[in-house]
């Protein structure tokens, strides 16, 4: 009977499974989809209308989120914000690439009308003080 009960996963393939999940589940946007659900607003994935494909948009109110991890766009002044200490010239390369880009879509999207809310990795693990945030950008959940 207790041998029934035994899933068919090996110990490595259950991990693996595991992580999927944990890692899907703290991703600083979802963490952002499921807190702007929860307060009730209506919006949008990864807007292609929008410069850049923001994570998150609200075209009734031409506002969007951008949720940024702290390590990949390098969060000035953050501690996530390392440099890696081998292949360092790739690495600032690349994340000068990331940067101009966020700053190009900024610009862009501001350009077009659209008022523009950076949310970062680092400030998605205070939930009340992001909230607050939130709130304060879209303001009442219903609106045109
Ligand atoms: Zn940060």
């Amino acid at each position: 009977m207790r041998q029934a009960l035994v899933d068919h996963l090996t110990p490595a393939q259950r991990s693996a499974h595991m992580g999927r999940i944990r890692r899907a589940d703290t991703k600083p946007e979802w963490i952002v989809r499921r807190m702007l659900h929860a307060l009730g607003y209506r919006f949008r994935l990864q807007w292609a209308a929008a410069p850049g494909r923001p994570d998150v948009a609200f075209p009734g109110r031409r506002k969007i989120i951008f949720v940024h991890g702290c390590f990949w766009h390098q969060h000035a002044g953050c501690r996530n914000a390392t440099m890696p200490r081998t292949r360092t010239e790739f690495w600032q390369e690349k994340f000068a690439r990331n940067r101009e880009r966020d700053m190009r879509d900024l610009v862009r999207a501001e350009a077009g009308g659209w008022t523009v809310l950076v949310v970062w990795e680092c400030e998605t693990k205070a939930k009340a003080g992001l909230e607050a945030r939130l709130v304060e950008f879209l303001g009442p959940t219903i609106a045109p």
